[in-house]
């Protein structure tokens, strides 16, 4: 699945390339449209004016100037792409300058629609979790908001309601840059061990941000130009079961929390 880093990553560059562009055409295969939308739906995004390109939850939303939207769900993965390929196209994007965006068949299970504003916010209304890309939140904010929910930090950190689109990958790197188990809960942590949780969501969040995000067998995400992250490399405890901790020199292990697989160290995380 993608994570905020890989998301966030897609839009900014997707606002790059194509903000400020007019439609000049949306094609799209009928197996990628969202629930409820119909190819013809596309039809009255033609002319319309690109404003930006946001995220909502593990979508990327593309602004148009009429007020309609265009979501794209990329939660299982998405290869969206401003260079020809040989894959497959599932989804085109004309514009009436630049070249086109397409989306390919290789990657995830993407889905398009086209919204108006007031569709989007039923079908999507915001969250509320805190989104350390988007705006600034403070410590005493953040931790607020995991000890008003309570539970294990493994828990609140994926919890798409709490903490904006934090998966498996991400969640196991912040617990391991903490110093803190899965399983300890939020409302039994004293103020220095929550500051660390939110330092270590803040810098693995940004480096990961600054590398492009992360590429690995389970999150085959790649750039608009095909490219890879450059996370990957600076992985601590991810897919590194049997290997040193780079920290204690203990070793990394692979278990389970909540069912869940999980890498953690179990002799620095406490
Ligand atoms: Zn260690």
């Amino acid at each position: 699945m993608l994570e905020l880093p890989e998301i966030e990553t897609l839009r900014r560059e997707t606002e790059r390339e194509i903000g400020g562009r007019k439609v000049k055409s949306i094609v799209v295969d009928k197996a990628h449209l969202a629930e409820g939308i119909k190819l013809s739906d596309f039809k009255r995004t033609e002319g319309a004016k690109i404003n930006s390109v946001k995220r909502r939850g593990a979508c990327l939303v593309m602004n148009l100037d009429t007020g309609d939207r265009i979501i794209i769900d990329v939660s299982e993965g998405v290869a969206l792409r401003k260079v020809k390929g040989d894959e497959p196209v599932w989804a085109e994007f004309a514009f009436n300058q630049g070249g086109p965006l397409r989306m390919l068949a290789d990657i995830g299970d993407p889905r398009i629609g086209v919204l108006t504003t007031a569709e989007l916010e039923a079908a999507l209304p915001p969250t509320g979790a805190i989104d350390l890309a988007e705006q600034a939140v403070s410590w005493v904010t953040f931790a607020r908001a995991l000890v008003g929910a309570g539970g294990p930090l493994r828990t609140l950190l994926t919890d798409p309601g709490l903490v904006e689109s934090i998966g498996p990958l991400y969640a196991d790197e912040i617990l391991w840059q903490a110093g803190l188990r899965a399983d300890r809960r939020a409302e039994k942590l004293g103020s220095q061990e929550l500051r660390r949780l939110y330092r270590a969501v803040a810098e693995v969040l940004h480096d990961s941000l600054k590398a492009g995000g992360t590429t690995t067998a389970a999150n085959a995400f790649s750039d608009l130009s095909g490219k890879g992250g450059g996370f990957q490399d600076s992985l601590e405890v991810y897919g590194r079961d049997g290997q040193p901790c780079r920290r204690c020199r203990g070793t990394v292990v692979l278990d389970k929390f909540d069912g869940k697989p999980t890498y953690r160290c179990p002799q620095c995380q406490v």
